[in-house]
């Protein structure tokens, strides 16, 4: 892969020194792609997540690992050392990349929408009526009246509030969305609904996407990588991420270890129950 936007090697992430939780042994994150990563819960999906968007340093010290992240002046960036080093440098550094929908929306209940949604595009350097028009723009792509907009959120449904989550991320500016289940209390209608719009403005504007997600089926409809979690036994149970444990779309097909796979959703879940936690 030529360029690729994250270049992972030799990393442990946790939460105590000594006690990794998962090991990324070397991942490369593909430019301009919409990525899944899919596996049992515990396995230190969302403590990869918080170490690469930079909300939790979750990277356990090692000076032979690095996390390097493509920049607009196509320099690598190592987060190891944005954590490490500069704390303003690091927020700075967030905002201008990342942009982030939870299963939990986050929203302020007592704002309105409207304020939710502006307040972080105001945050980013956004000017006010632009991002207002933007906001409008996309409440409507995602099925939510403008009316809206000056309503509490304390007034609005679970629904409702996670669409105005999606807006709020995509309509900021970014390089990476990166989603921690964000489809994870909608039905699977609507998920599949915000999924579908999210992954093509996306693909519209050339950027890219990071997911985590347990739903396999949606994985397969808009992923163009899917990366697979599994456990491994080392001295302690741990678990692994690794380029060579990824699925690959061409066109309509999925390929694992460059074989076509003529059912991916099958292989997926093997791959779920041989994993020792699971039995
Ligand atoms: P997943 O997102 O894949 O469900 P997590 O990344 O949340 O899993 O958790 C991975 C492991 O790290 C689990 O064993 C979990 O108990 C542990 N863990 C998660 N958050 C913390 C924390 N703040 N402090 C200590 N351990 C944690
Ligand atoms: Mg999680």
């Amino acid at each position: 892969m030529t360029n690729p936007l994250i270049k992972i090697k030799n990393l442990h992430c946790g939460y105590a020194p000594g006690k990794p939780v998962l090991y990324v042994d070397d991942l490369n994150l593909a430019e301009n792609e919409i990525t899944f990563m899919l596996g049992p819960s515990g396995i230190g999906k969302s403590t990869l997540i918080e170490a690469l968007g930079l909300i939790n340093d979750t990277i356990l010290d090692n000076k032979s690992s690095h996390v390097l992240f493509q920049n607009d002046q196509n320099q690598y960036v190592n987060l190891n050392e944005l954590w490490i080093n500069n704390k303003s440098e690091l927020e700075t550094f967030r905002r201008n990349y990342f942009s982030f929908i939870f299963q939990n929306n986050y929203l302020m209940p007592n704002l309105s929408a409207g304020e939710n949604m502006m307040m972080t595009l105001l945050m980013k350097g956004e000017n006010e009526t632009e991002a207002k028009d933007k906001i409008l723009y996309y409440m409507d792509k995602v099925g939510l009246v403008g009316d809206l907009f000056d309503k509490k959120v304390v007034h609005l449904s679970g629904g409702q509030k996670q669409r105005l989550a999606f807006v709020r991320a995509i309509a900021s500016p970014f390089k990476l969305l990166i989603g921690d289940e964000p489809t994870g209390n909608l039905d699977a209608m609507t998920a599949d609904k915000l999924m579908s719009y999210a992954t093509q403005s996306i693909r519209d504007s050339n950027r890219s996407a990071l997911f985590v997600s347990h739903d396999i089926n949606l994985a397969l409809r808009y992923a163009d990588t899917i990366l697979l979690f599994k456990f491994i036994k080392k001295d302690v149970e741990l678990g692994l991420l690794s380029d060579s444990e990824a699925l690959k779309r061409e066109g309509d097909k999925w390929y694992h270890t460059s074989k076509e796979i003529a059912n991916p959703h099958q292989l997926i879940m093997e791959g779920f129950l041989q994993s020792p936690k699971m039995l």
